[in-house]
């Protein structure tokens, strides 16, 4: 087995299967600075950001295909941010923000959902190649992102959810981390079972165990996760780890890829892309960079 450090940019599933119960946790270091670098954000968006980005990790490790992808997209009215994107691929996470600098200045310390997304959605999609592409949206309510997340769930999926996420920044570096847990007592499968399923003993009880994980222990980067994990479950029979994954900035940007795209598109397209400086310019909000090249390299 690869060593994977099960304290930083790792997330790592469980299963309790007397509980019929699955969960993810995560914890996310270097990585979340990797995204922020070039944004240059305000702390709160950053913060934003750096609970997203966890809350992406734990949804993204729920695929069951390895090239799979997990887009995660708050659509926004009348906030003060307008559009968030994170997504997930393989360990790779990114992700942006757009917000509205004025309206920030002017928002509280710790604004409420209702305050940061007006009245937005969260659309959350899974793409595999086998399974069929799925996507829910809820209205993004609740006094924070996990809360939106565990209506998803109860109202997307019909599966009882529980998701904590925290993140704080020390010294200049952030750490985040979170936790998801859910309850499948037919399995994986199916749908229309929330009635069955709210009354089951198993849930309230796993609920309670792994809603009592602190703020301080997700963010803290010298608490592995398998050590975290046994913190809160250490009294049931039986818990199994799934093999971890390791989480890292990436984007599909590289400028090889985006000319194989600009290549598609028609002639006259592309000479419409030309800018005044003679080049094709292309923009990636995701690491807020951009390059360019002559249309001679799309031809
Ligand atoms: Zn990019």
């Amino acid at each position: 087995m690869s060593e994977i450090d099960l304290r930083s940019d790792v997330v790592i599933g469980v299963t309790i299967p007397a509980r019929d119960t699955r969960g993810r946790v995560a914890r996310l270091g270097a990585v979340v600075d990797a995204v922020l670098a070039n944004h240059n954000y305000p702390p709160l968006i950053e913060k934003l950001l750096a609970e997203a980005l966890t809350l992406t990790a734990l949804l993204g490790a729920l695929l069951k295909e390895p090239q799979g992808q997990m887009t995660l997209q708050a659509q926004t009215q009348g906030g003060i941010v307008d559009l968030m994107v994170c997504d997930f691929r393989a360990g790779e996470l990114r992700g942006y923000v757009r917000y509205d600098r004025e309206r920030l200045a002017d928002a509280s310390m710790s604004p409420a959902l209702k305050e940061l997304f007006g009245d937005g959605y969260l659309a959350i999609t899974f793409d595999q190649q086998k399974a069929e592409r799925y996507q829910g949206i809820v209205p993004l309510e609740g006094k924070d992102l996990a809360e939106a997340a565990q209506s998803y769930f109860a109202q997307s999926e019909q599966i009882p959810s529980l998701v904590r996420l925290a993140a704080e920044k020390r010294d200049g570096q952030w750490t985040a981390g979170g936790l998801l847990f859910q309850h499948l007592p037919e399995g994986e499968e199916g749908r229309d079972r929330l009635h069955t399923r709210l009354d089951h003993p198993d849930w309230p009880h796993v609920a309670i165990l792994a809603g009592s994980v602190k703020p301080e222990e997700l963010t803290n980067p010298g608490l592995p996760l398998d050590d975290l994990i046994w913190r809160l479950f250490h009294e049931e029979e039986e818990v199994r780890t799934l093999p971890a994954v390791a989480l890292v900035k990436g984007c599909r940007c590289d400028p090889d890829y985006v000319r194989s795209v600009i290549r598609k598109f028609p002639a006259e397209e592309r000479q419409a892309m030309v800018g005044d400086d003679g080049l094709i310019q292309v923009d990636c909000a995701f690491c807020s960079s951009s390059f360019s090249f002559p249309p001679s390299d799309v031809e």
